[in-house]
């Protein structure tokens, strides 16, 4: 039987960034992914923002990951060469009550210590975006895009160039958990025993932290669905353009990105679905959709857009919850050598590096 120091379940970017963490200090580094590829599912479905940190609960793990996640990602990049670009973003209001958001996720951001944040006028924001509806705008330099398969594939890459062991095609189907170990059943690789065991199975955490007895996770999946412009209308945007924050929590709101590719992305909208692996059933129609891009782009008709492909967020929010859950990193109550991220949804794409690191903290407690 195969004997791991530390097994990860999930090849998605938290999986990935905590396997590239620890292998450069811990032998025996194995990762178990079900799916072909690793990050296919949601960490290469998303708007590949590199986000500043500016939307969360101050002192909350999004807020401090998303910081410091924010910083170690454009330090990856750089020494990776993975392809990204530090482009800065705009968040406008439209309406007097966005503008008092705006003012409030300006105080939020200075708490949580993002940097160069700056109210600007409509007349300034003309400068940058000519097309974008607004009368004021939050200018949020420290954002950016990533090309996420290029991040996911990097953290891998060094995991592996270390001797972390990634196993694709790999699902994890039983775990048998003794006070300092656990023996995991894994299809078709056979059985294995690892010391430490992180649960970093995304939209399934829950359904993994159940393996061990813990119930105390559910998941709800909630769709985010993407739509390009045809190439006529690519120059409408010239850089990031998000909407004031839904003040219910459920998303950022649809926003215009100026691809790294060059091409004119909105979206996601956020809508709560029954499965984890419906990624196309009953789209928002493309009029419903183009209404809610015409806030920020009133020169974007139905005609001119095209469906893209769509996410599904990992959220431990209910439907009609009003706010955002917090990310859940913890050891398992019964099993202290059991690690779980359980609601790693927006900003995981950033924080990963972040959590990594805490985890790394954490197994090298239970290795000690
Ligand atoms: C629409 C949308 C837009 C977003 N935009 C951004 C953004 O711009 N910036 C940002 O920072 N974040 C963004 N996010 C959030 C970000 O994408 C996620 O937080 C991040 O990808 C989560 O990574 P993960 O590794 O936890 O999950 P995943 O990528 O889902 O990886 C988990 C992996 O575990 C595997 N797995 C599950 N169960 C098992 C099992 N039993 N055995 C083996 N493997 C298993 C799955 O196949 C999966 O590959 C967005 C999310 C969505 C949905």
């Amino acid at each position: 039987m195969e004997r791991a120091k530390v097994l990860i379940v999930g090849g998605g970017v938290v999986g990935c960034a905590i396997a590239a963490e620890l292998a450069p200090h811990t032998r025996d580094v194995f990762l178990l992914e079900q799916l072909p590829r690793l990050g296919m599912a949601t960490s290469t479905r998303n708007s590949g923002v590199i986000h500043s940190g500016l939307y969360y609960s101050p002192g909350s793990l999004k807020a401090r990951h998303c910081v410091e996640g924010n910083r170690l990602t454009y330090e990856f990049c750089r020494a990776h060469h993975i392809p990204h670009q530090n482009t800065g973003k705009f968040v406008v209001a439209t309406t007097p009550e966005e503008e008092e958001e705006i003012h409030s996720l300006l105080a939020c951001g200075r708490e949580n210590g993002v940097e160069g944040l700056e109210l600007v006028s409509a007349a300034e924001l003309k400068r940058h975006e000519p097309h974008v509806a607004a009368r004021c705008a939050l200018r949020v330099p420290s954002s950016g895009l990533v090309e996420s398969e290029a991040l996911v594939k990097g953290y891998a890459a060094r995991a592996a160039a270390h001797g972390a062991y990634l196993a694709t095609n790999a699902r994890l189907e039983l775990v048998e958990p003794r006070p300092d170990f656990v023996r995991v059943t894994a299809g078709p690789a056979g059985e294995l025993e690892t010391r430490v065991f992180i649960n970093a199975a995304g939209l399934f955490a829950d359904e993994v932290a159940a393996l061990f007895g813990n119930r105390q996770y559910k998941i709800y999946p909630c769709r985010g669905e993407y739509w390009e412009t045809v190439p006529s209308k690519v120059h409408l945007v010239n850089r990031l353009v998000y909407p004031a924050p839904d003040p219910s929590g459920l998303s950022l709101g649809v926003h215009l990105t100026k691809t790294l590719g060059g091409t004119l992305l909105l979206g996601p909208n956020a809508r709560y679905i029954e499965e984890k692996n419906d990624y196309e059933r009953g789209r928002e129609s493309r009029q419903e959709f183009c209404a809610r891009v015409q806030k920020l782009l009133p020169q974007v008709q139905p005609q001119d857009l095209r469906p893209a492909y769509s996410g599904i967020r990992a959220k431990l929010a209910p439907p009609g919850h009003h706010g955002m859950a917090d990310f859940v990193l913890t050891r398992d109550p019964a099993y202290p050598h059991v690690i779980h991220l359980v609601g790693i949804d927006s900003p995981g794409l950033t924080a990963a590096p972040s959590l990594a690191r805490r985890v790394a903290h954490l197994v090298r407690e239970s290795l000690a």
